[in-house]
């Protein structure tokens, strides 16, 4: 055997690029992204987080209601402070909770964004990921090396 591992092609930066939840374009940085969410003052419910393009590099934000819209620029949450303010966050009243672990998986969790966007020819196949989102380390690697090459 071989110790012999092919490098892993990707088309992110890991932990330093993301796909847009508007426009599923690429967000080339931290310094280019928004992290917005639902911010319900009413029933102080926060909920629907989601990784966008800042207005000042990608007009795909028109013909959104801004109604109870929160957000923050994507740096303040990368990085190793940022997952210490997202951990906080998690534990605000109110938070949808699987919304804001994925977003934190998104930023913080190695191959976790490069995979999602495999994810939909992996579960075709019969793939199946856990209800809370949990998609093992190997199987990350894995399903990039299978399905990458569906990606144009
Ligand atoms: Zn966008």
């Amino acid at each position: 055997m071989s110790g012999i591992v092919m490098p892993l092609n990707t088309r992110l930066e890991i932990k330093k690029q993301w796909v847009c939840d508007v426009c599923n374009g690429i967000i080339r940085s931290d310094k280019d992204g928004m992290l917005e969410w639902d911010k319900v003052y009413k029933s102080s419910t926060q909920n629907n987080f989601r990784i966008v393009h800042g207005r000042w590099t990608k007009q795909c934000l028109e013909n959104r209601s801004k109604d109870n819209l929160a957000d923050g620029h994507l740096h303040w949450y990368t990085g190793p402070d940022g997952l210490n303010k997202l951990l906080g966050k998690l534990l605000e009243h109110g938070v949808g909770k699987y919304s804001l672990v994925k977003i934190i998986r998104r930023l913080h969790v190695d191959l976790y964004e490069e995979a999602l966007m495999v994810l939909p020819f992996a579960i075709e196949d019969g793939y199946e990921v856990d209800e809370d989102g949990y998609i093992p380390n190997g199987d990350l690697d894995w399903l990039i090396r299978k399905y990458g090459k569906n990606i144009k």
